[in-house]
């Protein structure tokens, strides 16, 4: 990544020359010319001083981007002002531009010789780290009892987590420092018998800069203002008071341990310099995200459809059309009116900024811009427009996929299987006796067995496949190029998985199984078909008694 950056930044120090040599051309043309021509011409320095101003410090030059910029005001006023110069003005304007079209010059040939003279080893552009693939989330449990730690363990395996235990607060930072960062920390029982000690080995972690983001989470029998103080100081996320269940634990720990790894965004960059547009790229793919560009905005139509971005990169100045006419064209189209567009451009005008965004834009960024600050911006709107779609699209309770949804997907990807002679399953799931669950414990430990099992199919399916909640306890899980054996097989280790998973309601533990049918192209070949296959096996196995997985005849 670094390398390809600085790839970029000599590809761009090599084109600078020629476009500054063109600059002086015009610069000039416009000394000779009068009327449109000179018109024309200004026009034409106001553009190029544009990008350049847009572009310079994003690659090194800062100087270019500062000189650049005077040189597009100065055409802007005399382009914004018809009939209001005089000649002297005009001569003026001429002397000025080519003073600073030198001065330019002279800035990009002295930038050149010293970064050839610098080891290329040394060149050093800060790039944000590419975020590992989906891992398992790593937790320390600060525990001294040796039965409840060896429960928690296993308990914690079940729902994916690798659990590490410590038994003295002493030790805990030794566990760090020797076997690395974790996602969270819990507390045990260790803190209900030795707060104090608990807290410091806490506070002393924070100072350690390298664990200082870890994140804790305070498990304990104590329910007082001191104690929660005290966790409070020692940067708590959550404080659950026991009894606690440990699907609830395992809610809050999903919820602190949340980062950026499942954030691919999905990020259209809309830009006519190609340059740029690649910097933009490589920022933000070594945030994690995936990007497209296009570099015409007549390209963008179909961009939309094909891509499905969640927030489009608009730059403001394009020749065949300006950003905030695409930005209008975008909205009339009622799926994408909610999509975050933001502009990226050298505009620095706040007038012309805010009537660039009545069109349909939400933010206005101002180029060049801190590669921090760009992923930031595009991270918490993308964020927010995955949420705000997600409402409409997913089970609010389980996060799955809702029954409309799920069924549309199933078009959809069963139509690309066919398409690319692919492979895919469709498993029906129930709960098995569900009803008496919630006649037993009632129906909020009913809801906690529901949510543990779409946890269980998210973390064991593969982020391709299709999971959704089809109602009550009946689930759906489309499994892209997957034949009917092998679906069979994934849901017999997620049957025996779940069975084993032990729930607590009050003081009495209980496990659930459930019950799945499974069918496949090519044995089916349509939606419908394949769906109703799966449910007839479903009841299939629920007569043969439940607990297993049947496949469709
Ligand atoms: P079977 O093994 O034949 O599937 O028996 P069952 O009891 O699981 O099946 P049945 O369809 O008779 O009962 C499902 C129950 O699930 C009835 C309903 O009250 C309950 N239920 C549906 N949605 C929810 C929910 O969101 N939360 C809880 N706690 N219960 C739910
Ligand atoms: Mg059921
Ligand atoms: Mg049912």
């Amino acid at each position: 990544m670094e390398q390809k950056m600085a790839q970029l930044r000599r590809q761009y120090a090599q084109k600078i020359e020629g476009r500054i040599a063109d600059l002086q051309t015009t610069i000039h043309h416009l000394k000779h010319a009068e009327g449109g021509a000179r018109l024309d011409n200004l026009a034409i320095i106001r553009d190029a001083t544009h990008k350049l101003a847009g572009s310079g410090a994003t690659f090194g030059f800062p100087a270019v981007t500062e000189y650049a910029r005077e040189m597009e005001r100065a055409c802007i006023w005399v382009l914004e002002n018809p009939g209001r110069e005089s000649d002297e003005d005009a001569k003026t304007l001429c002397a000025n531009l080519e003073k600073l079209c030198q001065r330019l010059l002279d800035d990009v040939v002295a930038q050149s010789q010293e970064a050839a003279e610098v080891d290329d080893s040394t060149e050093r552009v800060w790039v944000p780290q590419l975020h590992g693939s989906a891992r398992k989330k790593v937790l320390i449990v600060m525990e001294y009892d040796g039965t409840a730690a060896a429960q928690v363990h296993q308990e914690m395996n079940h729902y994916g987590f690798d659990v590490r235990i410590v038994d003295h607060p002493d030790k805990m930072l030794d566990d760090l420092k020797s076997h690395g960062v974790v996602d969270v920390i819990v507390t045990g029982l260790l803190f209900d018998r030795d707060t104090s000690a608990a807290l410091s080995a806490l506070a002393m972690m924070r100072e350690d800069s390298e664990f200082k983001d870890i994140s804790v989470v305070v498990n304990t029998v104590l329910d007082t203002m001191s104690a929660r103080l005290g966790a409070v100081h020692a940067g708590a996320k959550a404080y659950l008071v026991k009894p606690v269940d440990m699907a609830n634990l395992i809610d809050v720990l999903d919820r602190v341990t949340q980062n950026h790894e499942d954030e691919q965004f999905r990020v259209l960059i809309v830009d006519d310099d190609e340059t740029l547009a690649s910097y933009t790229e490589l920022i933000l793919q070594g945030a994690g995200m995936e990007t497209k560009v296009v570099f015409d905005p007549m390209d963008v139509f179909d961009a939309l459809d094909l891509f499905s971005p969640e927030l489009i990169l608009l730059d403001l100045y394009m020749p065949t059309c300006d950003g905030h006419e695409v930005a209008g064209v975008i909205r009339q189209r009622e799926e994408y009116a909610g999509i975050p567009i933001v502009f990226l451009s050298g505009e620095s005008d706040k007038d012309k900024q805010l009537s660039a965004m009545e069109l349909g834009g939400d933010d206005f960024l101002t180029k060049p811009i801190r590669s921090s600050h760009l992923i930031s911006s595009v991270r918490i709107r993308a964020a927010r427009f995955r949420e705000l779609r997600s409402f409409m699209t997913r089970d609010s309770m389980t996060g799955l996929f809702n029954h409309t949804t799920t069924k549309q997907f199933l078009g959809i990807e069963l139509a690309r299987a066919q398409r690319n002679k692919k492979d895919l399953a469709v498993v029906s799931l129930d709960i098995d006796h569900f009803k008496v669950v919630n006649d037993t414990y009632g129906h909020g430990v009913g809801d906690r067995v529901i949510k543990a099992l779409a946890r269980l199919l998210r973390l064991r399916l593969r982020s391709a496949d299709i999971i959704g909640r089809m109602g009550g306890e009946e689930f759906s899980a489309i499994l892209i190029d997957t034949g009917v054996d092998e679906a069979a097989q994934v849901f017999d280790i997620i049957r025996k998985v779940f069975s084993e998973i032990e729930f607590t309601a009050d003081d009495q533990t209980f496990r659930v199984t459930i019950s799945c049918g499974v069918a496949a192209v090519p044995d089916y070949n349509t939606a419908q078909a394949l769906s109703d296959a799966a449910d007839k096996a479903l009841y299939a196995a629920k007569n043969g008694g439940r607990n297993q997985v049947v496949k469709a005849p």
